[in-house]
């Protein structure tokens, strides 16, 4: 029975490689000094596993940037607009690849998200010419040097369809027009790599999705080529991030030595795939959630182990995490803040190797180890913690009535009232919240954090930064003002920190994309809110102006999306109680005259399941979250939202269902294009669509916004749209936003000139 995890976290746990990879883009270490630390970091991620009981060592899952760009790489398949060469793709060029080349001005790969995790891949593009030719990648090198350290390799491939299915066509491309050609390069690198593996794993988590008829086919023309290129290696077909559902049959047709099963998503499947599985294939059973925090119930797991092993014999087992573990944090060990007795509940991923090694000596010796002693007792202590359930919350969340979910009057109605009240211009302008966060704010923060400054003194600096953004927003003649948001380190991190039920690591970091990590907030017990969290604010920001101020809220999709979720009741319970909480908050900011509330629910779209078959109940339940935030105010009252750039085709019904007087989205990178939806929709209420792109410091031209807008007014009717950028401005200095919003607000101008 082998012990294994289908990846590793590569950054480190001390965010080793976030380091040294951005110390090599600055120029300040070489090539060779980045290449040793990512082998001391790869070694040391080996030794863990190794240490903790692992069978077979994960190689090909470090990447210095993310695994389907090396991919693309190992297959060759490079861009055109970018340097092709022979053999050997320069760590220069794969950092273009990645992250644009900025003397030549060519622009990076696109990124986009992995499944439905908040990990971001490059998208591999595919024109009719897209060539395809084995490259030197870290693969065999890797596998070469588990095996000098007396360990068993185990080479992690991106399989070739889920490859192409992630990949995006250009030119009149068509995917499975390359299939062929691809196949053979992965024959190749298979075929180089087998003589150095017991096993090969082949990633092929697109099995746990709804398949296209070529893509099931280009399963069965792949993989008996594969199988040939093995040899004597065995193939561990990997699916992960739910159930294969309807793909069974066709994951049990391949000729493949073993099947892998993620068993925390897909938790059902199990009979069903003990059942199809034929009688020569080895099953490797995804136990051990890759994308939480928890401890596993390792009781639980036990038995799903046994099930197996009444009808699977236990040499052709495996335990293993139910993905990558690229999604975990790395170490609990170094949490030296949390509260030991949440502590006592979690495990990284350290801990999770752990967790692996014990299921499998329970399983070969049928005796229970002392760590599933202890797993019980934490288990016990969670699920009676006084925190975990709180009373009040749950029979608030049951006392929910279907009116609280609504609005008093229809749009139509509250519109009418909130244009006498608020009396704004035709094309009002406003921005999306924050703005420029200079080391100045950031220094006040910390300096608050570590008590190096009274809570009086932060308040006024923080105030001082309120009013200078008053100031500004009023001198360039801003219709509706925002206060900045100058006291959030984190849209997500500043609410749940002043909300009951969560919790914070001081060094959880999980991969986003590149260098970037994020430190999700985690939520541990039921959520409520014991005080006003942002009123004294918004307040104070309103006395400086005759302007509306907008409160400014983030929405319980996106905190949830954007934090680790407790396990042990249903993600739409604990979204429910963060709606609760926030909807006090609405209601609060009203109380206290606030005319204008935006609650940002910028994950909406993402945090869609990846089953046609159960998006449609998450988009009912998460749309209903957002609603019960926004019903509780009155008619004059404005709601808006804010989603960053998506699809929003897909989801058009959803965001109208959402009922917001007024919805602000990223839109000029597409050139107003994502406004078809929104028109072919009818989409009834209004709408912000960003006029300037904020990821780069250039400033739009006055011309250029005009131009944009008078896009925007065809299919908008004018009484409808609103003027702002594409997102918040946090991340932009002074300069180029002053000079930006200049334009945009006399774009404003010309535009109502001609209505
Ligand atoms: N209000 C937030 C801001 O302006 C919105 C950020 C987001 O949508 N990601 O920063
Ligand atoms: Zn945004």
């Amino acid at each position: 029975m082998n012990a294994h995890v289908l990846g590793f976290p590569r950054m480190g746990a001390n965010r080793e490689l976030k380091w040294a990879l951005e110390q090599f883009w600055r120029g300040e270490i070489t090539e060779t000094e980045l290449v040793t630390t990512a082998a001391a970091l790869k070694k040391q991620q080996w030794e863990i596993q190794a240490k903790a009981g692992m069978d077979l060592l994960p190689v090909g899952d470090f990447s210095l940037y993310d695994h389907i760009l090396d991919t693309l790489v190992m297959l060759g398949a490079v861009p055109d607009r970018f340097e092709r060469t022979d053999a050997q793709v320069p760590l220069e060029t794969y950092f273009h690849l990645a992250r644009g080349d900025a003397e030549k001005g060519i622009p990076a790969m696109e990124m986009t998200k992995w499944f439905d995790s908040n990990y971001h891949f490059i998208v591999p593009e595919l024109t009719p010419d897209t060539p395809f030719k084995k490259n030197t990648s870290a693969l065999l090198d890797d596998a070469l040097a588990v095996k000098a350290l007396g360990y068993s390799p185990k080479p992690v491939i991106v399989g070739p369809v889920t490859f192409l299915m992630l990949a995006k066509e250009f030119g009149g491309c068509n995917r499975w027009d390359h299939l062929e050609r691809m196949t053979e390069i992965y024959g190749e690198i298979i075929a180089e790599i087998a003589p150095h593996s017991a096993w090969i794993q082949i990633d092929e988590p697109i099995l746990c999705t709804d398949l296209p008829e070529e893509a099931k086919q280009a399963f069965q023309y792949a993989y008996p080529k594969l199988k040939a290129a093995a040899n004597s290696a065995r193939l561990l077909l990997t699916t992960y991030f739910g159930d294969l559902g309807d793909n069974l049959e066709l994951a049990t047709s391949l000729p493949v030595d073993g099947l892998h099963v993620d068993l925390v998503r897909g938790q059902a499947q199990l009979s069903e795939v003990v059942g199809a599985l034929p009688s020569n294939f080895t099953l490797s059973l995804g136990l051990v959630d890759g994308r939480n925090v928890w401890k596993t119930d390792l009781a639980a797991a036990f038995t799903q182990l046994n099930i197996t092993r009444q009808q699977v014999k236990r040499n052709r087992i495996m335990v293993a995490s139910s993905c990558s573990l690229l999604h975990a944090p790395v170490d609990l060990a170094s949490e030296t803040q949390l509260a030991p007795e949440l502590k006592q509940w979690m495990a990284f991923a350290v801990q999770k190797c752990d967790e692996i090694a014990a299921l499998k000596q329970a399983a070969l010796t049928g005796k229970a180890p002392a760590l599933f002693h202890e797993n019980t007792d934490a288990l016990l202590a969670r699920a009676t913690h006084a925190d975990v359930v709180d009373q009040t919350t749950r029979s608030r969340v049951k006392s929910i009535t279907p009116k609280m979910y609504d609005r008093t009057s229809p749009f139509e109605e509250r519109a009418r009232q909130q244009r006498k009240r608020l009396n704004l211009p035709l094309f009002p302008t406003t921005t999306i919240g924050s703005f420029p966060q200079t080391a100045e704010i950031r220094q006040a923060r910390l300096q608050f954090k570590k008590g190096q400054i009274s809570e009086a003194e932060y308040i006024e600096k923080m105030q001082g930064h309120i009013a200078d953004v008053v100031d500004r927003q009023e001198a360039l003649g801003l219709d509706v003002l925002v206060h900045g948001e100058p006291e959030r380190n984190d849209m997500v991190e500043y609410f749940g920190q002043q909300l009951n039920g969560f919790c914070f690591t001081s060094n959880g970091w999980v991969q986003s994309y590149g260098s970037r990590c994020v430190k999700p907030p985690i939520i541990y017990g039921d959520v409520s809110r014991p005080e006003k969290m942002t009123v004294d604010w918004a307040l104070y920001a309103q006395s400086l102006t005759d302007k509306p101020m907008k409160g400014m809220l983030t929405g319980p999709v996106t905190i949830l999306c954007w934090s680790f979720v407790r396990n042990d009741i249903p993600r739409d319970a604990v979204c429910r109680q963060i709606a609760l909480a926030i909807r006090d908050e609405v209601v609060d900011l009203e109380e206290a005259g606030i005319s204008i509330i935006q609650i940002d629910e910028a994950a909406l779209r993402e945090g869609m399941p990846i089953r046609k078959d159960q998006q449609e109940a998450y988009l009912r339940w998460a749309v209903d979250c957002f609603r019960l935030t926004a019903g509780g105010v009155k008619d004059i009252t404005q709601i808006h939202s804010h989603m960053c750039y998506s699809e929003f085709n897909v989801i058009m019904q959803s965001i109208a269902e959402m009922d917001a007087d007024v919805i602000s989205i990223e839109a000029s990178r597409s050139g107003m294009e994502l406004l078809d939806a929104f028109n072919t929709y009818q989409y009834p209420a209004e709408i912000g669509p960003g006029v300037y792109d904020i990821h780069s410091p250039r400033v739009p031209g006055k011309d250029e916004i005009v131009s944009l807008l008078h896009k925007a007014v065809k299919v908008i009717p004018a009484q409808r749209l609103w003027v702002n950028p594409d997102c918040g401005l946090k991340t932009r200095a002074w300069p180029e936003t002053m000079a930006s919003l200049e334009n945009m607000v006399q774009a404003a101008a010309t535009l109502r000139k001609g209505h």
